[in-house]
C-alpha cells in the first residue's frame, strides 16, 4: 500500500504536514518553503504508456501520487478533466526540436496550469468550511486574472483583487472585471505597491481577523505540482524508448523550473535543463561561482513576467541539491554544484538579442514566439551551439504566454499582429463591473467588513 506524500519545510524547522494542511498555509511556519518529502517514482516504461492519452489523464497520473488518500481518484480525475480542457501543442522546430505551448489556457498563459489546479485543490479542501475564505491578491496585470480566473466559480471562496486604475491595460482589465459571480476587482486610486500596501496590511490586521483572508502566492505547493505534468506528458509523446530529453525553460522565479526537476526525479530521462533568464543573472552567475548575490531592484526587461532579482523558489532548487538556503537568500549549507553544473546549462539573455530571435526563429523555424519563450529558444540554441549537445537530440522548448499578448513588440519586430487565441477574443465587449477606491487603509478595511464579514 503507497502512504500518503508528506510535505517538509526547506528551512527544517517545522513540522511535516499533509497536503491539505501544506496548501492551505501555503509557507511553513518556519518561513520555508513546502517540498515532498519523498518524490513519488515511475518506472519508464509507466511513463512511455502515457503516450496515448490526452493531457488531463497525464495529469491526473502525476498528481495521484501526492493526493493519495487525501483526494479520492474520482474527485481528482474529474477535477483534471474539467481544469485541462485546452490544448497542450506540441510544435516542431526543426531536426529534433520542439516548441511546447503552455498558452491555451483561460488567461493564455502557463501560469493556468498551476492557478487552476490549486484553485480547485483549496476549494476542495475549504467547502465545508462554515465561514468562506476571502482570497485578497494584488496584481499589476497578469497574475490577478490568472488567480481570478482560476477560482471564479470556486464555492466557498471569494475572491478580491486590487490593481492599480492606471496601470494595468483594458486588456488585462477586462480579464478581472467582466467575470462577476464570487470575483470582486477593485480600481485603486494609485500604484501597484498601494495595492499590495493594502492588502499585506489586511493581512496582518488582527481586527479583520474573523474574516478568513488568504494569499494565492506563488510558493504554495499547489502551484509546483502541476508545473511537472507537462513535462511527464511532453516526454511520453515525443519518444518510444527510453531516451534522454533536454527541457528549456524560461525562469523568473523558478517554479516552472522546480516542475521539470520534480519531473526528473519522478522518472522523466532529462539529461539537462536549459535555464534561461533575462538580465536579471542571479542565478546563472549563481550557478557558475557559487556565490549568490540577489539583484536589487530587479532589472526591467521586455520578458516582464521574469524580472525578477530573487527568485522565490530558488530555495526548493537549493535544498534538492543538497544545500539549505532560508527565506532572504543566505546559503546555510552549500549544495552540490558539481551535480547542479551537470544537470543545468544556465544563459542570460538580453532584450536585444530576445528580439533578435525572435525574428531568427520566425525566419528560419517558422516559429511566432513572444519575449519570454523566446529567451528560453535563445538558451537552447547556445546549448546546440555549446557542443555539448548532438544537433539531432530530442529537446523541448517552452513557450508560457501567447504572442497576441505581447502585440507591440510582435508588430514592430515580424511586422504582424498576432491573432488572439479563442480564450481572449470578444473580451472587449462584455459588461465590466469593478469598484474604484482611493488607496486609503481605513476605507478598504470598511469595505472588507460589511462585504466579507
Ligand atoms: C511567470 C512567467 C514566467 C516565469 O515563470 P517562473 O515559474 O516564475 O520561473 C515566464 N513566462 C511567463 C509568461 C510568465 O508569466
Amino acid at each position: 500500500m503507497k502512504m500518503p506524500v508528506l510535505f517538509r519545510s526547506t528551512n527544517r524547522n517545522s513540522p511535516v504536514v499533509g497536503l491539505k494542511e501544506a496548501l492551505l498555509r501555503g509557507q511553513a511556519p518556519d518561513k520555508g518553503l513546502y517540498m515532498p518529502e519523498v518524490i513519488p517514482r515511475f518506472e519508464i516504461g509507466e511513463i512511455l504508456s502515457l503516450k496515448e492519452k490526452p493531457y488531463h489523464e497525464v495529469a491526473f497520473r502525476v498528481l495521484r501520487e501526492y493526493c493519495r488518500k487525501v483526494i479520492s481518484d474520482d474527485l481528482l480525475q474529474a477535477i483534471c478533466r474539467e481544469v485541462y480542457d485546452y490544448e497542450v501543442p506540441l510544435e516542431p522546430a526543426g531536426n529534433r526540436s520542439f516548441v511546447m505551448r503552455l498558452d491555451r489556457g483561460p488567461t493564455a498563459s502557463f501560469k493556468d496550469f498551476a492557478a487552476r489546479m490549486m484553485g480547485r485543490l483549496i476549494g476542495h479542501f475549504t467547502r465545508q468550511d462554515v465561514h468562506p475564505l476571502t482570497i485578497l491578491t494584488a496584481t499589476s496585470g497578469d497574475t490577478g486574472s490568472a488567480i481570478a480566473q482560476a477560482f471564479f466559480g470556486v464555492a466557498n471562496i471569494r475572491i478580491v483583487v486590487l490593481f492599480p486604475v492606471n496601470e494595468v491595460s483594458d486588456r488585462q482589465r477586462k480579464q478581472m472585471t467582466t467575470l462577476g459571480k464570487n470575483v470582486a476587482t477593485i480600481a485603486i486610486d494609485g500604484k501597484f505597491d498601494d495595492c499590495q500596501a493594502l492588502v499585506k496590511r489586511a493581512f496582518a490586521d488582527p481586527e479583520l481577523k474573523d474574516l478568513r483572508l488568504s494569499s494565492a502566492n506563488s510558493i504554495n505547493i499547489g502551484r509546483l505540482l502541476p508545473q511537472s505534468c507537462y513535462y511527464v506528458y511532453a516526454y511520453s509523446r515525443l519518444t518510444k524508448d527510453g531516451e534522454p530529453i533536454v527541457f528549456s525553460v524560461p525562469s523568473g522565479n523558478f517554479g516552472d523550473l522546480m516542475g521539470g526537476v520534480i519531473a526528473k526525479r519522478m522518472g522523466v530521462p532529462v539529461s539537462r535543463f536549459v535555464v534561461a533568464t533575462n538580465a536579471n543573472d542571479e542565478v546563472p552567475r549563481f550557478f557558475e561561482t557559487g556565490k549568490y548575490d540577489p539583484i536589487v531592484p530587479s532589472r526591467v526587461c521586455i520578458s516582464n513576467a521574469m524580472n525578477v532579482g530573487h527568485p522565490s523558489n530558488l530555495a526548493r532548487l537549493v535544498d534538492f541539491y543538497g544545500g539549505q538556503m532560508d527565506e532572504v537568500g543566505a546559503i546555510i549549507k552549500a549544495p552540490d554544484m558539481e551535480r547542479i553544473r551537470a544537470d543545468f546549462f544556465s544563459v542570460s539573455v538580453s532584450d536585444e538579442a530576445t528580439r533578435k530571435t525572435i525574428a531568427e526563429a520566425h525566419k528560419d523555424a517558422g516559429l511566432l514566439l513572444e519575449p519570454h519563450g523566446a529567451v528560453a529558444w535563445n538558451g537552447l540554441q547556445s546549448l546546440f551551439k555549446s557542443g555539448l549537445l548532438g544537433k539531432d537530440a530530442l529537446a523541448v522548448s517552452i513557450e508560457t504566454a501567447h504572442p497576441a499578448k505581447f502585440p507591440e513588440h510582435i508588430k514592430k519586430i515580424l511586422g504582424i499582429d498576432p491573432v488572439l487565441p479563442p480564450s481572449l477574443q470578444g473580451i472587449e465587449n462584455r459588461q465590466e463591473s469593478f469598484l474604484r477606491m482611493e488607496a486609503d487603509y481605513a476605507g478598504f478595511k470598511n469595505f472588507l467588513r460589511s462585504e466579507y464579514a
